[in-house]
């Protein structure tokens, strides 16, 4: 489980990831500002804010991601 802290409000969020590592987007749940964070070994290494455009070409990497996966 890891402890997420918004980069913008200080909210935290807990997270758990299936894996161990981790680089995607995420939404700050109080201050609906939109970060990439980055964990490696469920630690969190990185977390950038980013514009809602960037965020939604992550969504559609993402989106792309999950329809080739097989
Ligand atoms: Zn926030």
């Amino acid at each position: 489980m890891i402890t997420l802290e918004c980069p913008k409000c200080g909210a935290e969020s807990k997270l758990s990831f299936v894996e161990k590592d981790y680089v995607g987007p995420r939404r700050c749940w109080k201050c609906h500002e939109y970060f990439t964070i980055k964990i490696e070994d469920n630690v969190l290494k990185s977390c950038e804010p980013m514009t809602e455009e960037e965020y939604q070409k992550q969504q559609e990497i993402e989106a792309l991601k999950a329809k080739f996966k097989k």
